[in-house]
C-alpha cells in the first residue's frame, strides 16, 4: 500500500463523527457572508443595504485573476454592508442578509436528480466552475477555475483528487464520500474534461473502507455508463498524516517530488479535494454555486457528533446553539483539525466555503506541557514531511537569522506541526517557525516583485 515517503506521524483517528450522517441545518435568520473567503484579492460587494436578493445571486464580484465570485447563500433583504470580525477577529467586509422564504435564482438546479452527462466544451465547464464562486475546499480556497488552467508551459499528465481527510475528527469528507460518491466521480470527469488527462486517482486513506467502497462502486457504475470516465480509480493509502498535503499526495501517488518552491503542475500533477470535485458538480451540472457546504461538529466534550450542510454565512454560534450550546468542559474551539485548524477567537463570526470543522477541546486536551531545553534527539527532522531539520529552523528563528532560515528552506513548511507533535521539549517549534516563513516569503516576494 502506498503513502509518501518523508516524514509523518500517526496521531489518533478519534474520527467520533464519522457514523453521523449529514443533516440539513435550517438556514439561520441572518446570515453574514465574507467577501474575503477564497486566497486572492477579496471579492467587491456588488448589492446594498435594501436590496432583495435570492438564494444563489452574486452578490461579490472578483477584483482579480485570483478571486472569485460570492453568491448569497439565503433569500432575502440585505441589511448591511460592512466590516465584521471573523473567526480570529479580523474586521472583514461582510453582506448581513435578514432571511426571508428560501427562493432561489432563475437557471439553477436544486433537485437531487443526478447528472451524468460531460459537456464537450471545456470552456462552458471552466466558466461555469468561475462564475459559480467554486474554490478548493482542502484548506487553502484557491480559486478553482485558475487551478484547472495551468499556463500552456505546463501539462496537466495526473488529476488527483484528495480523499485523504488525515487530518483527526473531521469526517466531512468522508461523509460526503459515502452519500455523494457518483456527484463527486461526475465532478472529477468533468475536471479530467478541461485538464485533458487521462487519469484520475482518487487516493483515500485504509481506515476509511465505507468512502472506498463508495466511490469504488460509483466510480464503476459511471465507467459502464460512457467513456467520459475512464481512466478514473480508486487508490487506497497507507494511513499516515499529513497525506492530504498536496506534495505528499503526489508522492505517495506518482513517485515524483515537488521542488523547493515549485508547484504541483510542475510534476504534472493537479490536486483538488473530493470537497471541490462535489462543487464542481454542483456547479458546472446544475448551475448551482458554492453557497452550502458540509461541516463536522465534533470532541469528545461535545454531546452531538454531527455532520450537517450549512449555508455559507451561517453564525458560528447559531450552530452550536443548535446542538445545545457550549459544552462546560470546553475551553477551546478550532476551526479544522487540531492539527492545522485555526482556534476561533469570535464565535460570532459566520462560517465560510472553506469551514470545514468546528471541533470542541477540553482543559486537559489544550493544555501545553512546560517546554524544556532540546535534547538533540531528532525526532522533529524524523517527522517533517518536508525534509527540514525543525529544531535548527527554530533556533535560527528565535535569533532572526533571515538568510540562514531561507538557505534551510523554511518557506517549504507546510505548517503540518509533525514537529511539535512529536518534540519531547515541547518546544512551540510550530509557533516560531510559521512566523519565521511569513517573514522569509515576505523577503523572497519583496525580492522577485516586479521594479516599478
Ligand atoms: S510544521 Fe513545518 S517544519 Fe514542522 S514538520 Fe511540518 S513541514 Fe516540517
Ligand atoms: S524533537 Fe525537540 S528535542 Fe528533539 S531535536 Fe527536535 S527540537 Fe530538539
Amino acid at each position: 500500500m502506498k503513502t509518501f515517503s518523508i516524514g509523518g506521524v500517526h496521531p489518533a483517528d478519534s474520527k467520533i463523527s464519522a457514523g453521523c450522517k449529514i443533516e440539513v441545518l435550517p438556514a439561520p435568520k441572518t446570515v453574514y457572508i465574507s467577501m474575503a473567503q477564497h486566497l486572492g484579492g477579496p471579492a467587491k460587494a456588488v448589492v446594498a443595504a435594501g436590496d432583495k436578493v435570492k438564494a444563489g445571486q452574486v452578490i461579490g464580484e472578483p477584483t482579480g485573476f485570483i478571486s472569485a465570485y460570492v453568491h448569497s447563500s439565503v433569500s432575502g433583504t440585505v441589511k448591511s454592508v460592512g466590516l465584521r470580525k471573523d473567526i480570529v477577529g479580523i474586521p472583514v467586509v461582510h453582506v448581513e442578509i435578514e432571511v426571508e422564504g428560501d427562493e432561489w435564482a432563475d437557471g439553477i438546479d436544486t433537485s437531487d436528480t443526478l447528472v451524468t452527462a460531460i459537456p464537450d466544451d471545456a470552456k462552458f465547464i471552466v466558466d461555469r466552475i468561475k462564475n459559480n464562486g467554486v474554490v478548493g475546499l482542502g484548506g487553502a480556497t484557491f480559486p478553482t477555475n485558475v487551478k484547472l488552467c495551468p499556463p500552456p508551459d505546463k501539462k496537466a499528465e495526473v488529476l488527483i483528487l484528495n480523499g485523504a481527510e488525515c487530518e483527526p475528527y473531521l469526517t466531512s469528507d468522508y461523509r460526503i464520500m459515502i452519500e455523494k460518491s457518483k456527484q463527486i466521480v461526475v465532478g472529477a470527469a468533468l475536471m479530467k474534461k478541461v485538464l485533458g488527462v487521462q487519469r484520475v486517482v482518487i487516493g483515500i486513506e485504509e481506515n476509511k473502507p465505507e468512502a472506498i467502497k463508495s466511490m469504488t462502486a460509483a466510480v464503476n457504475e459511471l465507467a459502464a455508463l460512457s467513456a467520459d470516465y475512464s481512466g478514473i480509480e480508486v487508490q487506497t493509502l497507507k494511513k499516515k498524516y499529513p497525506q492530504g498535503g498536496e506534495k505528499q499526495l503526489i508522492d505517495a501517488i506518482m513517485r515524483r517530488q515537488v521542488k523547493s518552491m515549485g508547484l504541483p503542475i510542475d510534476v504534472g500533477a493537479v490536486v483538488q479535494n473530493v470537497a471541490t470535485s462535489l462543487a464542481v458538480y454542483d456547479a458546472v451540472q446544475k448551475n448551482k454555486p458554492l453557497v452550502d457546504n458540509t461541516i463536522t461538529v465534533t470532541g469528545e466534550c461535545f454531546p452531538k457528533q454531527s455532520n450537517l450542510l450549512v449555508r455559507v454565512g451561517t453564525p458560528i454560534s447559531y450552530i452550536i446553539d443548535s446542538l445545545g450550546g457550549v459544552p462546560a468542559d470546553a475551553v477551546k474551539v478550532i476551526s479544522g483539525g487540531p492539527m492545522m485548524g485555526k482556534a476561533i477567537s469570535n464565535l460570532d463570526a459566520a462560517t465560510l466555503k472553506g469551514t470545514s470543522s468546528l471541533l470542541f477541546l477540553t482543559e486537559a486536551q489544550t493544555r501545553r506541557k512546560p517546554e524544556t531545553n532540546c535534547i538533540r534527539c531528532g525526532k522533529c527532522a524524523e517527522a517533517c514531511p518536508m525534509g527540514l531539520e525543525p529544531f535548527l529552523l527554530n533556533k535560527l528563528a528565535r535569533n532572526g537569522m533571515m538568510d540562514e532560515l531561507e538557505q534551510n528552506a523554511v518557506q517549504d513548511c507546510i505548517e503540518c506541526g509533525c514537529c511539535l507533535y512529536t518534540c519531547p521539549a515541547n518546544i512551540p517549534l510550530l509557533d516560531t517557525i510559521r512566523i519565521a516563513k511569513g517573514e522569509v516569503i515576505r523577503i523572497i516576494r519583496s525580492r522577485t516583485a516586479p521594479k516599478k
